[in-house]
């Protein structure tokens, strides 16, 4: 194969590609990618496809958004047009097809036929899907003569196995994509069942997001001599950006987005909401307290958008707040904190909100303000990240403190998780002003007062060794006790709600 010959001279498995032309795929597929402004592999793309044309089993560790679809598209394509000079091409006979895509939903199966279609157009190859909920009638008839690419859903593939109306003995290259969401849907039996009636001999490609013990178990009877191809954007991501939440009350999370913002470490600061008018709420709240804030959403016009995004990268607004849809599109280097005021509802959302700080490698800080009826949210995403994010628990003390005097003065500093929640000396001020008393109240939860500069330090990550300054007495000092004490929970999703 063109690609595999060109590339031979790299290393073992290890592939530096830089442009689709240098992996050697056909001209009407490179034809294709140059009209679409693909201009060079991404790295899923430059990784894998080396492999797939020189006929390897795959494991890629990689998920929707990084060129994944194509990753395996274009390779199948190839190999399946042939050899194109001498217009010697094989044919799937009736009921049966060359490639088998395997997807769990039938948004993702119709994307990916639409992908083949369109990477494809100019090699007069056959591809249709198959999923359920619609009628089988053009389905069967189109698959009676045979196809090129069938991608489906395991039920009705399966469905149509046992009718007879496909058979899976000459599927070359097979791909089992989202591997680990046809696990959540109860997919795992068919899909054994399917893989059972494939050929022995055959090219297997095995997609996941994430790689639990099911999963691999599944994918290693499935694959034979595989390559491992991992992109984990959402570990990077995960890794690289500080995370914290704190346990609110919901109607005190402005008060409190205020008090986090009135520290000057807060310099370029995101602030996510659920809706368009709790953006604009939230704006309009900062700057009455004098904190510059701009609001972007789907109800401003693109004028203003622009303005408030200029303002913004420029430093005259410190604060934007987005709604999800309207941040796509934001692209501003150097933001230092996020901060969600509402807990997305799709857990993925999460890690693209955070991902907008820490660009580039840098550090950054996304704090999570979250109330108690957002909980199954935070499961959700601590569930994805495969982490437990550091908690402070806030709830409860409006009744006791009213507004303000709040936060501790590290919570937006970068450290270690834990670190920046010690007590410190030295302040920062505060808009409610250096009263030593209220402060010292205000960071205690209302059962922790009596135990007066006694932290609450649940399981701290590092034991707690009293200090001269945790010991002071309250009031009259310059002592701050520690505000957000960070629990650390040994598994991501149990415990929250302490
Ligand atoms: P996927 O992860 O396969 O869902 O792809 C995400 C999006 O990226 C799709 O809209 C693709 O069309 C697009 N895409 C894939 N590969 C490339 C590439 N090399 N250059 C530009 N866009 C790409």
């Amino acid at each position: 194969m063109a690609g595999t010959r060109e590339l031979r001279h790299y290393a073992k498995d290890t592939y530096y590609v830089t442009s689709f032309a240098e992996l050697g795929l056909h001209a009407p597929i490179l034809k294709v990618l140059a009209a679409g402004s693909y201009d060079s592999p991404t790295p899923i793309q430059a990784q894998a496809i080396p492999h797939v044309l020189a006929g390897r089993d795959i494991l890629g560790i990689a998920q929707t958004g990084t060129g994944k679809t194509a990753a395996f598209a274009l390779p199948i394509l190839h190999r399946l047009a042939g050899d194109l000079a001498s217009g010697n091409r094989k044919r799937a006979p009736g009921r049966a097809c060359r490639a088998l895509i395997l997807s769990p939903t039938r948004e993702l199966a119709s994307q990916i036929e639409e992908r083949f279609r369109f990477y494809g157009r100019h090699l007069g190859l056959s591809a249709t899907v198959v999923f359920g909920g619609v009628g089988g009638g053009p389905q069967i008839r189109t698959m009676a003569k045979g196809i090129d690419v069938l991608i489906a859903t395991p039920g009705r593939l399966l469905d149509h196995m046992s009718a007879g109306f496909i058979r899976l003995d000459h599927v070359e290259t097979v791909v089992l994509d989202e591997a680990d969401q046809m696990l959540d849907l109860g997919f795992v039996v068919p899909i054994r069942r399917i893989i059972a009636a494939l050929p022995a001999r055959r090219q297997s490609l095995f997609f996941s997001a994430t790689m639990p013990k099911e999963i691999a178990r599944l994918a290693s009877s499935f694959l034979k001599d595989s390559v491992t191809v991992a992109i984990t954007p959402v570990a990077t991501t995960v890794e690289r950006v500080e995370q914290r939440v704190i346990m609110i009350d919901a109607e005190r999370k402005r008060a409190m987005l205020s008090e986090i913002l009135h520290d000057p470490a807060f310099t370029r600061t995101l602030v996510f909401t659920r809706t368009k008018h709790g953006a604009d709420r939230v704006a309009r709240h900062l700057e009455t307290g004098r904190i510059s804030a701009a609001a972007i959403h789907g109800n401003k016009s693109q004028g203003q958008r622009e303005r408030a995004l200029a303002d913004f990268r420029k430093g005259q607004v410190r604060v934007l707040v987005a709604t999800d849809i309207a941040a796509r599109g934001i692209d501003v280097e150097a933001v230092s904190h996020v901060i969600n005021f509402d807990m997305p509802n799709v857990a993925e959302t999460y890690v693209h909100r955070i991902g907008r700080t820490a660009r580039a490698g840098a550090a950054g800080i996304a704090i999570s303000l979250c109330s108690h009826d957002e909980r199954g949210q935070l499961r959700d995403i601590e569930r994805l990240i495969r982490q437990p994010i550091p908690m402070t628990d806030r709830r409860g003390l409006s009744a006791q403190l009213g507004e303000g005097a709040i936060v501790d003065d590290n919570v937006g500093r970068p450290g270690k998780h834990g670190e920046g929640h010690r007590h410190r000396h030295g302040r920062r001020g505060s808009s409610r002003g250096d009263n030593g008393q209220r402060q010292s109240h205000g960071h205690e939860r209302p059962q922790d007062a009596q135990k007066q500069g006694q932290p609450r330090h649940e399981a701290p990550r590092q034991p707690h060794k009293p200090r001269p300054q945790d010991q002071q007495p309250r009031g009259g000092s310059n002592h701050r006790p520690a505000g957000l004490n960070m629990v650390r929970r040994p598994r991501p999703g149990l415990q929250h709600g302490t």
